[in-house]
Protein backbone atom coordinates (compact mmCIF):
# COMPACT_ATOMS: atom_id res chain seq x y z
CA UNK A 1 0.00 0.00 0.00
CA UNK A 2 2.56 1.84 1.03
CA UNK A 3 4.38 2.21 -2.63
CA UNK A 4 1.20 3.85 -3.75
CA UNK A 5 1.92 6.98 -2.52
CA UNK A 6 3.03 9.88 -4.28
CA UNK A 7 6.01 10.56 -1.65
CA UNK A 8 7.29 6.87 -1.94
CA UNK A 9 7.04 7.41 -5.99
CA UNK A 10 8.88 11.04 -5.58
CA UNK A 11 11.31 9.59 -3.86
CA UNK A 12 12.04 6.74 -5.90
CA UNK A 13 12.37 9.19 -8.75
CA UNK A 14 15.04 11.10 -7.29
CA UNK A 15 17.20 7.77 -6.66
CA UNK A 16 16.54 7.10 -10.09
CA UNK A 17 17.87 10.32 -11.26
CA UNK A 18 20.88 10.14 -8.98
CA UNK A 19 19.05 13.25 -7.36
CA UNK A 20 18.37 12.03 -4.10
CA UNK A 21 19.76 13.93 -1.07
CA UNK A 22 20.84 12.85 2.48
CA UNK A 23 17.97 14.08 4.64
CA UNK A 24 14.58 13.82 4.55
CA UNK A 25 11.46 14.54 6.88
CA UNK A 26 8.65 13.19 6.20
CA UNK A 27 5.48 14.28 7.86
CA UNK A 28 2.59 13.20 8.45
CA UNK A 29 0.03 12.64 11.99
CA UNK A 30 -0.16 8.64 11.42
CA UNK A 31 2.30 6.91 13.34
CA UNK A 32 1.68 3.60 11.60
CA UNK A 33 1.98 5.22 8.25
CA UNK A 34 4.92 6.91 9.16
CA UNK A 35 7.01 3.67 10.28
CA UNK A 36 6.36 1.78 7.59
CA UNK A 37 7.02 4.46 4.75
CA UNK A 38 10.55 5.14 6.29
CA UNK A 39 11.09 0.94 6.09
CA UNK A 40 9.68 0.62 2.50
CA UNK A 41 12.15 3.89 1.64
CA UNK A 42 14.81 1.79 2.66
CA UNK A 43 13.81 -1.36 1.13
CA UNK A 44 14.13 0.63 -1.86
CA UNK A 45 16.91 2.45 -1.40
CA UNK A 46 19.05 -0.79 -0.95
CA UNK A 47 16.64 -3.19 -2.85
CA UNK A 48 19.02 -4.95 -5.66
CA UNK A 49 15.88 -5.29 -7.76
CA UNK A 50 15.41 -1.34 -7.33
CA UNK A 51 11.54 -1.88 -6.41
CA UNK A 52 11.65 -2.74 -2.36
CA UNK A 53 11.18 -6.27 -3.83
CA UNK A 54 10.69 -7.84 -0.21
CA UNK A 55 12.56 -10.37 -1.21
CA UNK A 56 16.19 -9.89 -2.37
CA UNK A 57 18.65 -9.96 0.39
CA UNK A 58 18.53 -6.30 1.69
CA UNK A 59 14.51 -6.77 1.34
CA UNK A 60 14.79 -10.04 3.31
CA UNK A 61 16.95 -8.60 5.85
CA UNK A 62 15.51 -5.06 5.83
CA UNK A 63 12.08 -6.89 7.03
CA UNK A 64 13.17 -9.17 9.90
CA UNK A 65 15.38 -6.22 11.29
CA UNK A 66 18.77 -7.16 10.63
CA UNK A 67 19.59 -5.94 8.05
CA UNK A 68 23.31 -4.05 9.21
CA UNK A 69 23.35 -0.96 6.84
CA UNK A 70 19.49 -0.46 8.25
CA UNK A 71 19.89 1.41 11.53
CA UNK A 72 16.23 1.83 13.20
CA UNK A 73 15.43 4.60 16.20
CA UNK A 74 14.53 4.99 18.33
CA UNK A 75 15.59 2.03 20.69
CA UNK A 76 12.90 2.77 23.21
CA UNK A 77 10.14 4.91 23.26
CA UNK A 78 11.62 8.12 22.51
CA UNK A 79 14.61 9.08 20.90
CA UNK A 80 17.10 10.31 22.94
CA UNK A 81 20.62 11.50 23.54
CA UNK A 82 21.79 8.29 23.57
CA UNK A 83 20.41 7.36 20.55
CA UNK A 84 22.15 10.45 18.92
CA UNK A 85 25.51 9.38 20.37
CA UNK A 86 24.87 5.65 18.69
CA UNK A 87 24.35 7.13 15.53
CA UNK A 88 27.60 10.03 15.90
CA UNK A 89 29.47 6.92 17.07
CA UNK A 90 28.62 4.62 13.97
CA UNK A 91 28.04 6.58 11.51
CA UNK A 92 31.78 7.05 10.15
CA UNK A 93 32.08 3.23 9.28
CA UNK A 94 31.59 1.84 6.29
CA UNK A 95 28.35 0.08 5.66
CA UNK A 96 29.10 -3.90 5.28
CA UNK A 97 26.69 -5.16 2.80
CA UNK A 98 25.74 -2.21 0.17
CA UNK A 99 27.05 0.73 -0.95
CA UNK A 100 24.60 3.19 1.29
CA UNK A 101 23.98 3.59 5.12
CA UNK A 102 20.22 4.26 6.25
CA UNK A 103 19.71 5.72 9.65
CA UNK A 104 15.19 5.38 10.52
CA UNK A 105 14.33 7.95 12.92
CA UNK A 106 10.79 7.67 14.02
CA UNK A 107 8.88 10.34 15.59
CA UNK A 108 11.84 12.88 16.00
CA UNK A 109 9.02 15.48 17.08
CA UNK A 110 8.98 13.23 20.69
CA UNK A 111 12.86 13.77 21.03
CA UNK A 112 14.08 16.32 23.73
CA UNK A 113 15.98 19.89 22.44
CA UNK A 114 19.37 18.15 23.59
CA UNK A 115 18.80 15.07 21.32
CA UNK A 116 17.98 16.70 18.60
CA UNK A 117 20.86 18.78 18.57
CA UNK A 118 23.07 16.37 19.03
CA UNK A 119 21.43 14.27 16.08
CA UNK A 120 21.82 18.35 14.30
CA UNK A 121 25.67 17.96 14.33
CA UNK A 122 25.66 15.12 12.42
CA UNK A 123 23.16 15.86 9.66
CA UNK A 124 25.18 19.13 9.02
CA UNK A 125 28.09 17.14 7.81
CA UNK A 126 27.19 13.17 7.27
CA UNK A 127 29.46 11.24 5.25
CA UNK A 128 28.43 10.83 1.46
CA UNK A 129 27.14 7.89 1.79
CA UNK A 130 24.99 7.79 4.56
CA UNK A 131 20.93 8.73 4.19
CA UNK A 132 18.70 9.95 6.98
CA UNK A 133 15.20 9.04 6.79
CA UNK A 134 13.22 10.74 9.58
CA UNK A 135 9.48 11.45 10.37
CA UNK A 136 7.09 13.44 13.11
CA UNK A 137 3.37 13.92 13.61
CA UNK A 138 4.26 17.81 13.74
CA UNK A 139 6.81 20.17 12.29
CA UNK A 140 6.11 22.13 15.25
CA UNK A 141 7.76 20.46 17.91
CA UNK A 142 11.27 19.90 15.26
CA UNK A 143 13.80 22.28 16.06
CA UNK A 144 14.32 25.02 13.15
CA UNK A 145 17.90 24.17 12.74
CA UNK A 146 17.21 20.49 11.55
CA UNK A 147 13.90 21.84 9.30
CA UNK A 148 16.56 23.84 7.61
CA UNK A 149 18.79 20.53 6.75
CA UNK A 150 16.02 18.11 6.27
CA UNK A 151 13.99 18.01 2.59
CA UNK A 152 10.74 18.20 4.13
CA UNK A 153 7.50 15.97 2.56
CA UNK A 154 4.38 15.97 4.02
CA UNK A 155 2.60 12.70 3.83
CA UNK A 156 -0.75 12.53 1.75
CA UNK A 157 -3.40 10.54 2.47
CA UNK A 158 -4.34 7.65 1.56
CA UNK A 159 -7.24 7.01 -1.58
CA UNK A 160 -10.79 5.03 -0.37
CA UNK A 161 -9.87 2.19 -3.14
CA UNK A 162 -6.52 1.67 -1.37
CA UNK A 163 -8.03 1.60 2.04
CA UNK A 164 -10.86 -0.83 0.42
CA UNK A 165 -8.03 -2.94 -0.63
CA UNK A 166 -6.06 -3.13 2.43
CA UNK A 167 -8.53 -4.12 4.34
CA UNK A 168 -9.81 -6.88 1.86
CA UNK A 169 -10.92 -9.89 4.33
CA UNK A 170 -12.23 -7.90 7.02
CA UNK A 171 -16.36 -8.44 6.78
CA UNK A 172 -17.54 -5.14 4.73
CA UNK A 173 -19.74 -3.12 6.98
CA UNK A 174 -16.80 -2.94 9.56
CA UNK A 175 -14.16 -2.04 6.49
CA UNK A 176 -16.86 0.55 5.67
CA UNK A 177 -17.36 1.72 8.88
CA UNK A 178 -13.25 2.08 9.67
CA UNK A 179 -12.82 3.43 6.08
CA UNK A 180 -15.14 6.34 7.26
CA UNK A 181 -13.91 7.21 10.31
CA UNK A 182 -10.39 6.50 9.69
CA UNK A 183 -9.56 9.48 8.08
CA UNK A 184 -7.65 8.72 5.23
CA UNK A 185 -5.15 7.30 7.79
CA UNK A 186 -4.08 3.96 6.89
CA UNK A 187 -2.98 3.17 10.94
CA UNK A 188 -6.55 4.76 12.41
CA UNK A 189 -8.09 2.71 9.52
CA UNK A 190 -6.85 -0.75 10.81
CA UNK A 191 -7.41 0.03 14.44
CA UNK A 192 -10.65 0.87 14.04
CA UNK A 193 -11.30 -2.31 11.92
CA UNK A 194 -10.27 -4.65 14.72
CA UNK A 195 -11.81 -2.25 17.26
CA UNK A 196 -15.37 -4.06 18.43
CA UNK A 197 -16.11 -1.51 20.47
CA UNK A 198 -16.19 1.29 18.21
CA UNK A 199 -17.97 -0.91 15.66
CA UNK A 200 -20.72 -1.86 18.30
CA UNK A 201 -21.20 1.98 18.97
CA UNK A 202 -21.68 2.81 15.56
CA UNK A 203 -24.43 0.45 14.99
CA UNK A 204 -25.73 1.70 18.53
CA UNK A 205 -26.04 5.31 16.99
CA UNK A 206 -27.23 4.36 13.59
CA UNK A 207 -30.17 2.45 15.35
CA UNK A 208 -30.94 5.58 17.72
CA UNK A 209 -30.30 8.34 14.91
CA UNK A 210 -32.99 6.19 12.73
CA UNK A 211 -35.11 5.02 15.61
CA UNK A 212 -35.50 7.64 18.13
CA UNK A 213 -38.64 9.19 17.54
CA UNK A 214 -40.40 10.02 21.60
CA UNK A 215 -39.37 10.65 24.86
CA UNK A 216 -40.09 7.69 26.15
CA UNK A 217 -37.17 6.10 24.19
CA UNK A 218 -34.91 7.85 25.93
CA UNK A 219 -34.04 5.85 28.89
CA UNK A 220 -33.31 3.04 26.48
CA UNK A 221 -31.23 4.78 24.38
CA UNK A 222 -29.68 6.60 26.66
CA UNK A 223 -28.36 3.10 28.00
CA UNK A 224 -25.89 3.76 24.74
CA UNK A 225 -23.85 5.71 26.36
CA UNK A 226 -23.89 5.33 29.97
CA UNK A 227 -21.31 2.41 29.94
CA UNK A 228 -18.13 4.54 30.62
CA UNK A 229 -16.74 7.68 29.57
CA UNK A 230 -14.66 6.69 26.49
CA UNK A 231 -18.33 4.96 25.14
CA UNK A 232 -19.61 7.88 25.82
CA UNK A 233 -17.16 10.21 24.25
CA UNK A 234 -16.86 8.02 21.35
CA UNK A 235 -20.13 7.41 20.46
CA UNK A 236 -20.55 11.07 20.91
CA UNK A 237 -18.09 11.48 18.23
CA UNK A 238 -20.19 9.49 16.07
CA UNK A 239 -23.64 10.89 16.55
CA UNK A 240 -21.91 14.33 15.97
CA UNK A 241 -20.56 12.67 12.31
CA UNK A 242 -24.13 11.32 11.90
CA UNK A 243 -26.09 14.48 11.98
CA UNK A 244 -23.18 17.05 10.19
CA UNK A 245 -24.05 14.22 7.18
CA UNK A 246 -27.77 14.61 7.70
CA UNK A 247 -26.93 18.41 7.34
CA UNK A 248 -24.69 18.06 4.79
CA UNK A 249 -27.47 16.44 2.64
CA UNK A 250 -30.41 18.67 3.64
CA UNK A 251 -28.14 21.50 2.23
CA UNK A 252 -27.12 19.64 -0.59
CA UNK A 253 -23.66 19.37 -0.09
CA UNK A 254 -23.77 15.04 -0.83
CA UNK A 255 -19.98 15.27 -1.90
CA UNK A 256 -19.24 15.83 2.16
CA UNK A 257 -21.41 12.99 3.27
CA UNK A 258 -18.67 10.79 4.93
CA UNK A 259 -20.54 7.71 5.86
CA UNK A 260 -21.70 6.90 2.29
CA UNK A 261 -23.28 3.28 3.68
CA UNK A 262 -25.85 5.35 5.30
CA UNK A 263 -26.35 8.27 2.64
CA UNK A 264 -30.19 6.36 2.62
CA UNK A 265 -31.13 6.94 5.98
CA UNK A 266 -29.33 10.39 5.87
CA UNK A 267 -31.73 10.89 3.21
CA UNK A 268 -34.85 10.24 5.04
CA UNK A 269 -34.08 11.69 8.11
CA UNK A 270 -33.10 14.88 6.21
CA UNK A 271 -36.69 15.13 5.68
CA UNK A 272 -37.70 14.77 9.57
CA UNK A 273 -35.09 18.00 10.68
CA UNK A 274 -34.87 21.49 9.56
CA UNK A 275 -31.59 23.33 8.51
CA UNK A 276 -32.15 25.24 11.77
CA UNK A 277 -32.73 21.79 14.09
CA UNK A 278 -29.51 20.39 12.25
CA UNK A 279 -27.52 23.33 13.58
CA UNK A 280 -28.59 23.41 16.63
CA UNK A 281 -28.28 19.56 17.55
CA UNK A 282 -24.65 19.87 16.52
CA UNK A 283 -23.87 23.01 18.51
CA UNK A 284 -25.87 21.27 21.54
CA UNK A 285 -23.42 18.09 20.86
CA UNK A 286 -20.43 20.22 21.62
CA UNK A 287 -22.03 21.44 24.73
CA UNK A 288 -21.85 18.05 26.00
CA UNK A 289 -19.06 17.21 24.89
CA UNK A 290 -17.28 19.71 27.14
CA UNK A 291 -19.84 18.58 30.04
CA UNK A 292 -18.28 15.08 30.12
CA UNK A 293 -14.77 16.49 30.53
CA UNK A 294 -16.36 17.68 33.95
CA UNK A 295 -17.13 15.29 35.97
CA UNK A 296 -20.76 14.54 35.49
CA UNK A 297 -23.36 11.69 35.77
CA UNK A 298 -23.05 9.96 32.39
CA UNK A 299 -26.99 8.45 32.67
CA UNK A 300 -28.00 12.02 33.54
CA UNK A 301 -26.28 13.79 30.82
CA UNK A 302 -26.96 10.89 27.97
CA UNK A 303 -30.80 11.79 29.22
CA UNK A 304 -30.73 15.26 29.18
CA UNK A 305 -28.37 14.76 25.41
CA UNK A 306 -31.38 12.73 23.89
CA UNK A 307 -34.15 15.02 24.91
CA UNK A 308 -32.50 18.37 23.57
CA UNK A 309 -32.74 16.54 19.94
CA UNK A 310 -36.21 15.68 20.50
CA UNK A 311 -36.96 19.04 21.51
CA UNK A 312 -35.02 21.44 18.72
CA UNK A 313 -36.37 18.97 16.42
CA UNK A 314 -39.77 19.74 17.83
CA UNK A 315 -38.90 23.33 18.60
CA UNK A 316 -37.43 24.10 14.90
CA UNK A 317 -40.29 22.47 12.43
ZN1 LIG B 1 14.50 -6.21 -2.85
Amino acid sequence: MITKLKVYNDIKQYALTGKLAQAYLFLSPDKFTNAELLLALSKLLLCKNGSACGVCEHCAKINAGTHPDVLVFPKDKNFVVDDASKIYDTVQVKPMLSNKKIYIINGIDNATEQAQNKLLKIIEEPPQNVIFLISANTEEKVLSTILSRVFKHHVEKFDEDVLKMTLNGVEKQTANIAISFGDGYLGKTLELASNANFIEYYKNMKNLICNLKKSEQIPYFSGYFSKDKTCFEESLKILNDFFRDVLMIKIDQQQEVKNKDLQFEFLNLSAEYSIQALTKIIENLTQIKKKLDSNVNLTVLADNLLFDILEVKFLCK
